[in-house]
C-alpha cells in the first residue's frame, strides 16, 4: 500500500511572488516525479508544483486504494498522525479555535473528471468551535460564511440530507450578523431534526467521515456516467486530498477564481479567466454567481482590483504551462492579498482551441511536433469541420449570451434532461435550456445538440463540460427566462414552448427563435498544419471512401492519399440513373439489359474520368457493384406504377417481377461478386467504363479494381478473367501496350478471412470491409441492429458498439489471421481497412498493431484517421515524449 504523501508550504515558507517566479521559470526538462495513478492527477500535480516552489497550501494525499478511504474508525491513528504533521507545517491546530485549522477534502482521480465527484470545504469547524471562533476573530462575517458552507456540504454529503432542504439557506442573502445568526440556527435545527444531536462531530471525526464520503463519490451516478462517456476505467478509483483551507471569502482583499493559460474557446494566447471577490471556489465552478473577467478594461477585472496579484498569477500560469507543456486550467485563491494555487491541470478546450494551441505551442518552442500531435484527441478534430449556420436571419435574433463552446446547433427547447432523452427516442434534436446546469444534467447535455444556460460564466460546469464534449454552448444568457410551470422560455419576451425550435451559435453567443439551416464550418488554417505533421509521422496510408467529385475534392483537401473505396452503386442513385438501373434489372433477357447498360456506361465513363482527373497521380480503388439488385427497385406504389409505365408493362406483372427478386436475407444473398458472376454484363459494363475513362482521362492515378464479397478463389478467377479480357480489348482500341492496374478483393465474410492463404495469391490487395465482416461474423444485420446494440451496451453485454469500434477478440482476430496468412501466401500483398472502423482511433490502433498498410474512411473523418495513425506511429517508436492527451494511445 502506498503511504500518505505530504506536500505544500506554510505561509512563512512559501516563496514570495518574485522568488518563485524567478525559480519557476527554470523548469525545463523536469518530469513530474509523482504518479497520477497513485496520487490522482490533481494530487500528483499539487505535490510536484509545491516542491518547485509554487505557492500551494500544505496538505496530504491519501493514495488510491489506501485503507483510510474505505474504513473510518480502524485507521484513525494514521489520520491523527497525518493531521498532526499538517498542523506543524501550517502552524495551525485542528480543533483549536485560536489557531483554527480548517481543511478542504477533495477527490483526485488519475483523469480529471470536472465536477463529477464531491468536495467538502471548511472541515474542522463544529458548533462549539464556531462559537469560540466568534470570540477570537474579528472577521465575524467570514466565520459565519465558513460555518454556513460547512453545514450545507456536510449535511448533504455526509448525512445525506436532500440538497433542496438546505440549499435555500446558503443562498439566502444575509445583510446583517443577526440575519446570519438566524440562518445558522435554522440550519442547525434542520440538521438536528433530520440527523439528531450526533450531527455535531468532533473535527477529526468530521475529517474521517468526509474522506470516506469523498472517496465514495467515485461511484456516484454522474461520475459513473462520465467515465462511461469518456472511456475511463471504472476500476481506477480516486485519491483524496486533504488540504489547509485558504480563504477567498475573507473580505474585499480576498478572492477566488479560475484561469486558463490560453483562451480555451478559440485558443488565442491571451490567458482567460474569471474570479469573484470575497467568495469560495465552489461559487465559481457551480455557476451560481456570475463572476467578473480577470483581464478586461472593466473596473471590476482582477487586473484593476488587485493588479499585483494579477501579474503574479499571469507569471504563475505561464510557468505552469511551460512546465507541463500544455494549456493549464488553474484554480486560485487570494487570501488577504496573498496568491495560492489550488489546482493545475490540462485545461479542457474546444476542438478549435485544441488545434490552435497545439500549433502555437510548437511555434513558441514549448513543445515539439510530436508532442503537439499527441496533445490532441483524434475524436475531436473533425468537429471543427461541422456546425456553422448557412446564413443567419437577424429577424429571429433574440439576444446574446456568453459564447462558451463552438459551433451552431438547432433543436427544440428541452427544459430537462428527461425531455432531451424523450426527444432523442423520437429522433428529434434538442437544445437543453437550464438556469445553470449541474452534473446531474450530464446525460441530457450529452444527448442534446446544444446547451443554453441563463447563469454562469465561461468556466461554469455547463461551459467546461460542453467544451469537452465539443457541443455548442451559450452560458449567462440573462435575458432568457425559464417558466417551468408553463413549460416554456421567454427570449427577450418572446414565448417559445418546450418542443419548439431555436438555434444557438456557440461562436457568437447569438440565440435565434427559429430553426436555422446548418452548413459546414470554414476550415481552420492550423488544422492543415496539424494534418501535415500527422502525414509526416504516420506509417500507414490514409485513403478516403469517395464516390463523387465533391467527395474526392474534400478527400484531397483533408489530406487523403487516394481513394480506398469508391462504392459504384452510389453513382446510380440520381433519378435518371436510377430509372435506367431499374429498367436494366427487370429486363428479361441479356440483350434488353445491355440496352440500358449502354446508357449507364456513358455515365460511368464520365464519373470515373472525373475521379481519375481529380485524383491525378493518387490511388483510386473502384469497387464493382456490390449491393443486391433489388435494393434499386421501388417499394412504393407510385414509383412502381411509374416504372411500369416507362417499361410499358402492366403494374401487376412488374410487382410479380419485383417480388421474385426479393431475398429473405438479402445482405447475405445475391450481392457482391455474385452479381458479376450471375449477370456478367453488369460487371463488364463497369470494367469497360473504368478502363475507357482511365485511357481518356490520361490520368496517372494508380488504378485499383476491387471485387466485393468473395468467399473463394474461383470467384476471383472468374472476375479477374473478365478484367483482363476487357483491359486487353481497351488497350487495342487505345493503341496501348498495357494499362497499369491492380486487382484486390474485399474480405467481408469469415470464410474469406479464414481462407486468406487461398485468396491472397489471386490478388494484389485485401481490403477488409469491416462493416460487413462485423455483420457476418456476429450474425447481426447492420441495418436494423441499433436497438439490440443499445440493449447490449446498456446491459453491459457489449462495452461498445462493435459497428463503431472493432471487436478485437472476434472480428479483429479474423482480420489478424487473414493478414498474416495472406502475407505468407503472397509476399507483395497489401492490406487495408475500408469499413467505418477506419476512422475510429481505438480500432486504428489495433489495425496498425496487426500490420495493415492503409485505412480508408469518409472524407470528413480523414483528420481523425491521420491523427490517430500519427499518434500510433509516435507511441510505437516510444520516443519518450510526454503524453498530454487525456487518453493517450499506446500500442
Ligand atoms: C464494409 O462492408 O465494411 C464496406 C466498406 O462495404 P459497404 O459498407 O459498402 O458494404
Ligand atoms: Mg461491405
Amino acid at each position: 500500500m502506498n503511504s500518505i504523501l505530504h506536500f505544500g508550504s506554510s505561509v512563512s515558507e512559501a516563496f514570495s511572488a518574485q522568488e518563485w517566479a524567478n525559480r519557476a521559470y527554470d523548469i525545463d526538462g523536469i518530469e513530474n516525479k509523482y504518479d497520477k495513478f497513485i496520487f490522482g492527477n490533481k494530487g500528483a500535480n499539487l505535490a510536484f508544483i509545491a516542491e518547485l516552489g509554487f505557492p500551494v497550501p500544505p496538505g496530504f494525499i491519501i493514495p488510491i486504494g489506501h485503507e483510510l478511504l474505505n474504513s473510518q474508525a480502524k485507521y484513525e491513528n494514521i489520520l491523527y498522525e497525518a493531521v498532526d504533521k499538517l498542523g506543524q507545517a501550517s502552524k495551525k491546530i485542528i480543533g483549536d479555535a485560536k489557531a483554527i485549522m480548517l481543511l478542504s477534502v477533495r477527490s483526485g482521480s488519475p483523469y480529471s473528471m470536472p465536477g463529477m465527484m464531491d468536495t467538502i470545504l471548511n472541515i474542522g469547524i463544529n458548533r462549539d468551535l464556531f462559537r469560540s471562533m466568534l470570540m477570537h476573530y474579528t472577521d465575524k462575517v467570514w466565520i459565519y460564511d465558513c460555518y454556513q458552507r460547512f453545514l450545507y456540504a456536510y449535511s448533504v454529503l455526509v448525512y445525506g440530507l436532500s440538497a433542496d432542504k438546505v440549499i435555500g439557506l446558503v443562498k439566502h442573502h444575509a445583510k446583517t450578523i443577526e440575519d446570519r445568526e438566524h440562518i445558522v440556527k435554522k440550519y442547525e435545527n434542520i440538521i438536528m431534526q433530520n440527523v439528531g444531536s450526533i450531527y455535531d462531530d468532533a473535527p477529526i471525526v468530521q475529517l474521517s467521515k468526509a474522506i470516506a464520503s469523498i472517496a465514495a463519490s467515485w461511484a456516484n451516478e454522474r461520475a459513473v456516467y462520465y467515465r462511461k462517456m469518456h472511456d475511463i476505467d471504472d476500476k481506477m478509483g480516486t485519491a483524496v486530498i486533504v488540504q489547509n483551507m485558504v480563504f477567498g471569502n475573507k473580505g474585499s482583499n480576498s478572492a477566488t477564481g479560475v484561469i486558463f493559460s490560453r483562451d480555451p474557446i478559440y485558443g488565442s494566447k491571451k490567458p482567460m479567466g474569471e474570479y469573484i471577490i470575497n467568495a469560495q471556489g465552489e461559487d465559481i465552478v457551480s455557476g451560481t454567481k456570475t463572476p467578473y473577467a480577470i483581464n478586461s478594461s472593466s473596473n471590476y477585472s482582477l487586473q484593476h482590483t488587485m493588479p499585483q496579484n494579477y501579474n503574479e498569477l499571469l507569471q504563475c500560469v505561464a510557468a505552469l504551462e511551460k512546465l507541463y507543456g500544455d494549456m493549464q486550467d488553474v484554480e486560485f485563491t487570494i487570501e488577504d492579498g496573498r496568491l495560492w494555487i489550488l489546482q493545475t491541470r490540462a485545461g479542457k478546450r474546444t476542438p478549435h482551441a485544441s488545434i490552435k494551441i497545439a500549433v502555437d505551442m510548437v511555434n513558441d518552442g514549448i513543445i515539439n511536433e510530436k508532442q503537439a500531435l499527441l496533445s490532441i484527441n483524434p475524436n475531436i478534430v473533425d468537429k471543427i469541420l461541422y456546425r456553422q449556420f448557412k446564413y443567419t436571419d437577424e429577424k429571429y435574433l433574440r439576444g446574446h449570451g456568453l459564447p462558451a463552446s463552438h459551433g451552431a446547433a438547432v433543436g427544440v427547447v428541452a427544459l430537462s434532461a428527461e425531455y432531451v432523452q424523450e426527444c432523442a427516442k423520437q429522433g428529434k434534436s434538442t437544445i437543453l435550456v437550464r438556469n445553470n446546469t449541474s452534473p446531474e444534467d450530464l446525460c441530457g447535455m450529452h444527448m442534446a445538440e446544444g446547451i443554453l444556460t441563463m447563469h454562469g460564466g465561461s468556466t461554469s460546469h455547463a461551459a467546461v463540460v460542453a467544451r469537452a464534449m465539443g457541443k455548442p454552448c451559450i452560458v449567462g444568457a440573462k435575458h432568457v427566462e425559464i417558466d417551468l410551470i408553463q413549460a416554456c422560455i421567454y427570449l427577450n419576451g418572446d414565448r417559445i414552448n418546450q418542443g419548439e425550435y431555436i438555434s444557438i451559435d456557440g461562436d457568437s453567443g447569438a440565440i435565434y427563435s427559429t430553426a436555422l439551416e446548418l452548413a459546414q464550418s470554414k476550415a481552420l488554417p492550423e488544422l492543415d498544419i496539424i494534418m501535415n505533421w500527422a502525414s509526416k509521422y504516420k506509417t500507414i496510408k490514409v485513403f478516403a471512401n469517395a464516390d463523387c467529385a465533391e467527395d474526392a475534392i474534400n478527400a484531397i483537401r483533408y489530406g487523403a492519399e487516394g481513394i480506398g473505396l469508391c462504392r459504384t452503386e452510389h453513382m446510380f442513385f440520381n433519378v435518371e440513373r436510377l430509372s435506367l438501373m431499374r429498367a436494366m434489372i427487370i429486363s428479361k433477357n441479356v440483350d434488353a439489359k445491355k440496352h440500358y447498360l449502354e446508357q449507364l456506361y456513358v455515365m460511368q465513363v464520365a464519373d470515373f474520368s472525373s475521379l481519375f482527373s481529380i485524383m491525378h497521380n493518387k490511388t483510386v480503388t473502384i469497387r464493382l457493384l456490390d449491393p443486391p439488385l433489388h435494393e434499386f427497385l421501388p417499394n412504393d406504389d407510385i414509383e412502381i406504377e411509374h416504372l411500369a409505365n416507362n417499361m410499358g408493362i402492366a403494374k401487376d406483372a412488374l410487382c410479380i417481377m419485383i417480388s421474385s427478386l426479393r431475398e429473405s436475407n438479402a445482405m447475405l444473398g445475391k450481392r457482391g461478386c455474385r452479381i458479376g458472376i450471375l449477370h456478367p454484363e453488369i460487371y463488364e459494363m463497369q470494367i469497360r467504363a473504368i478502363f475507357q475513362a482511365f485511357c481518356e482521362s490520361k490520368s496517372e492515378c494508380k488504378l485499383d479494381i476491387m471485387i466485393p464479397f468473395t468467399i473463394m478463389k474461383h470467384e476471383i478467377a472468374i472476375i479477374k478473367g473478365m478484367i483482363k479480357d476487357i483491359a486487353s480489348q481497351i488497350c487495342t482500341i487505345y493503341d496501348k501496350n498495357e494499362i497499369p492496374y491492380k486487382i484486390g478483393t474485399m474480405i467481408e465474410i469469415p470464410r474469406a478471412a479464414l481462407l486468406a492463404y487461398e485468396l491472397a495469391p489471386e490478388v494484389d490487395f485485401f481490403s477488409f470491409g469491416t462493416n460487413d465482416l462485423t455483420q457476418t461474423t456476429m450474425g447481426l444485420s447492420r441495418d436494423d441492429v441499433s436497438e439490440m446494440i443499445r440493449h447490449y451496451v446498456d446491459n453491459g453485454l457489449f462495452t461498445f458498439d462493435p459497428f463503431s469500434s472493432i471487436d478485437v477478440e472476434g472480428v479483429g482476430i479474423l482480420i489478424k489471421h487473414a493478414i498474416s496468412n495472406g502475407n505468407s501466401a503472397n509476399a507483395s500483398l497489401t492490406t487495408g481497412i475500408c469499413g467505418e472502423h477506419g476512422a475510429d482511433p481505438e480500432s486504428i490502433k489495433f489495425f496498425i498493431s496487426i500490420g495493415v498498410d492503409y485505412i480508408s474512411c469518409s472524407p470528413n473523418r480523414i483528420p481523425i484517421a491521420l491523427l490517430s495513425a500519427a499518434q500510433c506511429a509516435i507511441n510505437r517508436h516510444n520516443l519518450g515524449v510526454k503524453y498530454h492527451s487525456q487518453f493517450p494511445l499506446e500500442l
